[in-house]
């Protein structure tokens, strides 16, 4: 095992982590179709589409882990003798085993793209054993929640929007970031823009993309085109 080849093997796993991003962002999209197509029946599917981008998460933190550790080890031993070598892939897969026993299910939840998914499908995604809520108030929620494209940074439509998981408040991301960065560097917290918002320091961990959001404003765009 050489130098080179190390490299070569990380860049083929980084390659595939780009294939599996592709991959749950299609499913992201698939639950999407389903949340907008109104099906009533649709909340068992969605729970296969949400195990589907779990276990693509687990992949990817899996990738993760391995090239973290592989990279670390090959800092090292490129300082070493080449009789290190012999003993590193053993090494590695300690290491590996070691770190992925340490980690949990429940921290997939985190996977930046399995919350854009949950923010995504919203409450239409049931809990397993939880009280399905009434279909009536998720239709008002939904029509409430949708009925405002524009930001008040920019007063104009969201072309990415972000949903603050704090006030609940609704930004275009390009804007919001921008905001959110100037007045760091006054080192002053930024408030959130919405009238009468008590919310006081946004941060940029607070927002979360909205997929949905932006997939209706999209379709209302090449509607009115
Ligand atoms: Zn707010």
């Amino acid at each position: 095992m050489s130098f080179s080849a190390v490299q070569a093997a990380l860049s083929g796993l980084r390659s595939c982590q780009e294939d599996i991003g592709t991959s749950m962002d299609m499913v992201i999209d698939v639950a999407m179709d389903l949340v907008e197509s109104n099906e009533t029946e649709h909340s068992s599917s969605l729970g296969t589409l949400q195990a589907k981008i779990l276990e693509y998460a687990e992949l990817d933190r899996e990738i993760n882990c391995f090239s973290n550790i592989v990279e670390q080890f090959n800092s090292e031993v490129s300082q070493q003798s080449p009789e290190a070598l012999f003993s590193l892939s053993d090494r590695v897969k300690e290491q590996f085993d070691a770190k992925m026993a340490s980690l949990s299910d429940a921290e997939l939840h985190n996977h930046q793209k399995v919350v854009a998914f949950k923010e995504g499908v919203g409450s239409a995604l049931q809990p397993e054993n939880g009280e399905a809520e009434d279909n009536q108030d998720e239709d008002i929620a939904l029509t409430q929640r949708y009925v405002n494209f524009t930001c008040p940074l920019t007063q104009g439509d969201m072309e990415n929007p972000m949903k603050n998981k704090v006030c609940n408040h609704y930004y275009d991301e390009g804007a919001i970031l921008a905001m959110i960065k100037a007045r760091h560097k006054q080192h002053k917290k930024f408030r959130c823009p919405v009238v009468g918002c008590e919310n006081i320091n946004v941060t940029q961990a607070d927002l979360v993309p909205d997929l949905l959001l932006k997939r209706r404003i999209q379709k209302r765009n090449a509607s009115q085109v």
